[in-house]
């Protein structure tokens, strides 16, 4: 990770280099690719040992033009301005490739939360809710987990805001358990995705996934579901996966729920012995290997690495893994990249799915999740196909960008431009 490209930079070129492709003036481009609004603040809480400690937090409101904002809340000791803005810009594009009604938004707290207590953590979560209050809401902006979060701090989100409100309102955030309105299937969806893009994509490129061989980079939530289902579902032979400890690997497969099994005991991947080596995570990134999917953070493969990577299917489950230096590269270099905006849209797309559940108060069961989620990311992977053959696009990436960037347009526009 030698080169620290700046997320909101890469998010604005990936729009400028679909805007090539379409009729749109700079000055609405200009519009669309800027966050409408950003909270910045500072949460101060109570500590378990009596002193203060004070947290900078972010919520940006990217564009709203197709629906009310959406998009995740993320804990982690990098968070910054840029990072929580071009995630928030993500966000739209995502939920335009798989035409869901939404705009985007994400959020943020600078924090390591493996150095607060369970207690801390729900201080300090019910003081960013409280934050948060006056501008979410389920037709506002509808938070979500994203990296170190999940259904507990969703949990004492909704709770806070429906206390404070004084109303029931499940759909102010998704992702919850299932007791507190969650959807079935919501924490496996963004796995699911990507399963499922490594199918069409295998399909598309006229490839075999049965003994198809997997790297995994991260083994998180994203990671380690996705490996299970590539195992599970197309027969893949995951042979490496890494977390922030290290990465495992063994030329037979590893056993995605064995690795997940040693990590949920031991909180690492490392270790593992299944495994008949122990890598780092750059030699997992260049293992020749038929499909890589990068799952951990932004920026995981810069442009010198990427000279370096063997495989010759990525499909990226985690969000800006790529620089755009590192895209150039491969695209040059015919590795078939496709895109976070489709592959990890699961998570969002069930999102979706939880909170037309929650307006409805009617819960649909996880064969009929599993089945819209299917269908939308498969009419998505096609339309986004298919611009890339009728535009002799350079990368699927763009072609994705190409089929976002249209719809949000055209929802600007129709709205026309008022105040
Ligand atoms: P998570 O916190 O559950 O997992 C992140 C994993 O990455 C952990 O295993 C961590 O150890 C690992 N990691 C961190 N730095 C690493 C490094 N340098 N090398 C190798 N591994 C490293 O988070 P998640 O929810 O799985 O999110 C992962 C990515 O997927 C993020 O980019 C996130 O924005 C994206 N994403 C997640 C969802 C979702 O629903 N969870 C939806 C869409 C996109």
């Amino acid at each position: 990770m030698s080169e620290h490209a700046n997320p909101f930079e890469s998010l604005q070129e990936q729009l400028d280099d679909a805007a090539n492709h379409l009729d749109v003036g700079d000055d609405v481009l200009e519009r669309l690719k800027n966050p409408e609004r950003i909270l910045e603040t500072n949460l101060s809480v109570e500590l378990d040992d009596g002193s203060l400690g004070v947290f900078r937090a972010y919520r940006a409101q990217f564009n709203g033009d197709r629906g009310p904002y959406k998009g995740g809340l993320r804990y982690h000791p990098g968070v910054t301005r840029d990072e929580v803005k071009a995630l928030a810009g993500w966000m739209v594009y995502k939920c335009a490739v798989v035409d869901i009604p939404y705009g985007g938004g994400k959020g943020g707290i600078v924090i390591d939360p493996r150095e607060y207590s369970e207690s801390e953590l729900e201080r300090i979560t019910r003081a960013f809710a409280t934050e948060l209050r006056p501008i979410i809401g389920e037709d506002v902006d509808i938070p979500a987990p994203d990296v170190n979060t999940g259904q507990r701090e969703m949990n004492w989100i909704k709770g806070t805001y429906e206390t404070l409100e004084n109303t029931t309102e499940p759909g102010v955030v998704t992702g919850k358990a299932i007791e507190s309105g969650g959807s079935l299937g919501r924490v496996e969806a963004t796995g699911r995705s990507t399963m499922l893009t490594a199918r069409e994509a295998f399909e598309y490129l006229e490839t075999d996934t049965a003994g198809a061989t997997v790297a995994v980079q991260g083994y998180g939530n994203a990671g380690s579901i996705t490996a299970r289902l590539l195992e599970e579902e197309l027969d893949a032979t995951v042979v490496a996966v890494s977390d922030s400890s290290g990465a495992v690997y063994n030329p037979d497969g590893l056993g995605a729920e064995a690795v997940k099994t040693h990590k949920n005991e031991t909180r690492a991947v490392s270790g593992f012995d299944g495994a008949t080596d122990e890598l780092t995570n750059d030699e997992l990134l260049t293992l020749d290997v038929d499909l890589l999917v990068p799952a951990a953070l932004e920026n995981a493969i810069d442009a010198d690495l990427a000279h370096d990577v063997q495989a010759d299917i990525i499909v990226e489950a985690a969000n800006g893994p790529l620089t755009p230096a590192a895209d150039s590269v491969l695209s040059e270099r015919d590795v078939y990249v496709f895109p976070d905006i489709l592959a990890n849209a699961g998570g969002v797309t069930v999102s979706y799915f939880e909170w037309v559940q929650n307006r409805q108060r009617f819960y649909w069961t996880e064969a009929r999740v599993n089945e819209e989620l299917e269908r939308l990311i498969v009419e998505a992977f096609d339309e986004i196909m298919a611009r890339y053959e009728e535009l002799e696009l350079p990368s699927v990436r763009t072609a994705a960008y190409v089929v976002a960037l249209q719809r949000v347009l055209k929802a600007y526009e129709e709205a026309g431009n008022w105040p």
